[in-house]
């Protein structure tokens, strides 16, 4: 597996920094984000490093589909599907990117309000 020594969600895959990981499978974990912006914030990562979305879909876009089968598998076991669930990757600073491991923001919980 690649990875990124100075990447703090590699060192979440690694185990070297704590995370409170609630999925994890041969390709994926997900685990609660530390500054929740819903009841249920998520971050669903894939264990092998890029910088984001484009990136992963020009060097391994297999690695998107892990990413959603995953977050498939965990809506479906949650009943998120009934629930409801926002799924946001941003790319860039612009965009509020802060880490630079791709990463997919799963929300739900109570009614969510619009995307701004
Ligand atoms: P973004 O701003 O889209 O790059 O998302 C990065 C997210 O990672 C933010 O919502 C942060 O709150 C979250 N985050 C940063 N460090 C950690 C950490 N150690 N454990 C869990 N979530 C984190």
């Amino acid at each position: 597996m690649h990875d990124d020594k100075n990447c703090i969600f590699c060192k979440i895959i690694s185990g070297e920094i704590p995370g409170s990981k609630v999925y994890d499978d041969k390709n994926v974990i997900a685990f609660r984000d530390i500054q929740p912006a819903a009841e249920l914030h998520l971050l669903f990562i894939h264990k092998e490093h890029t910088v984001n979305i484009n990136e992963m879909m020009m060097k391994h876009p297999k690695q998107l589909i892990e990413i959603f089968e995953a977050i498939n598998q965990f809506t479906s076991e949650n009943d998120l599907i009934n629930k409801g669930y926002r799924i946001i990757s941003n790319v860039g600073k612009n965009a509020g990117q802060s880490v630079f491991h791709t990463h997919f923001h799963l929300l739900s919980g109570k009614r969510l309000g619009g995307i701004n």
